[in-house]
This record gives structure tokens, C-alpha cells and sequence, in this order.
């Protein structure tokens, strides 16, 4: 745990948060400015800052990580299919800094690129 992440900290109940799922690898809970009718976080459980610093050790939980999406994202109410974005770094406009992986969708199509709302 880095005791300065705001997902760490989620991780380890220090901040609330919405749950979806979680088991020993990962954690995942509904974004809290949500884009789109679906919109939660698949985050590993273990500080990781980004993909630019994943390793060999992280891949269970990579691989984890987009296994669950599917399953979690048909629960949440995207059946006919759904978008997984994973922001890094600075030029990926990352803004928190402990990886996680939005999956987005809903009834409607998400459309050809997805855009923050102000
Ligand atoms: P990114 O720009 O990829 O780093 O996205 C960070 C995401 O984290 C944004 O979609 C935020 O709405 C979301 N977020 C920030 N704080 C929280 C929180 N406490 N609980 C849930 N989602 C959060
Ligand atoms: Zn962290």
C-alpha cells in the first residue's frame, strides 16, 4: 500500500467507496463521476502506478483485471458489450495515479471515442 494513493486507500476502506466485486487480486467499484450508465474501476489490489510500471509480478493481476470486466460489466447492465480504457501517464491524461481500468457501457452504444464531461 502507497499511503498516499487515493485507491489504496479505497482498497483498504479508509474511503468509501461503491463495490462491485472484489477478490485477492482485485477490487472494483463504480466511478464516482460516471460517463456513461455504466462506468466502474477495475483496480489491483496492490499499489501499481500505471502499465508504465508494471513488471512480470503484476500480471496476474492484469490479466485478472480484464477477466472480471466482462462478467462485471453484463451484472452492471452492459449485456450487448462494453469499452475498457486504461489511461497512463501523463499522455494518457492518467490522473490518479494506481492503475485501474474503466469499463464503460450501457442500452446505448458509447459512441467512437469516449469524452469527459466538464
Ligand atoms: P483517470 O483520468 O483515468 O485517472 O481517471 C480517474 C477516475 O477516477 C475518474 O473517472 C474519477 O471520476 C475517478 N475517481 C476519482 N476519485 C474517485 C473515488 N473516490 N471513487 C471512485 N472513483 C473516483
Ligand atoms: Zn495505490
Amino acid at each position: 500500500m502507497s499511503s498516499q494513493c487515493l485507491f489504496c486507500k479505497i482498497v483498504a476502506g479508509e474511503i468509501p467507496s461503491k463495490k462491485i466485486y472484489e477478490d485477492e487480486l482485485v477490487l472494483a467499484f463504480h466511478d464516482i463521476n460516471p460517463q456513461r450508465p455504466v462506468h466502474f474501476l477495475v483496480i489491483p489490489k496492490h499499489h501499481l502506478t500505471s502499465l508504465q510500471h508494471a513488471s512480470t509480478a503484476d500480471e496476474p493481476a492484469l490479466g485478472r483485471m480484464l477477466a472480471v470486466a466482462n462478467k462485471l460489466a453484463v451484472e452492471a447492465g452492459s449485456p450487448g458489450g462494453f469499452r475498457v480504457i486504461i489511461n497512463n501517464g501523463e499522455i494518457g491524461c492518467q490522473e490518479v495515479p494506481h492503475l485501474h481500468a474503466h469499463v464503460v457501457g450501457g442500452e446505448q452504444p458509447v459512441g467512437p471515442m469516449l469524452k469527459r464531461q466538464a
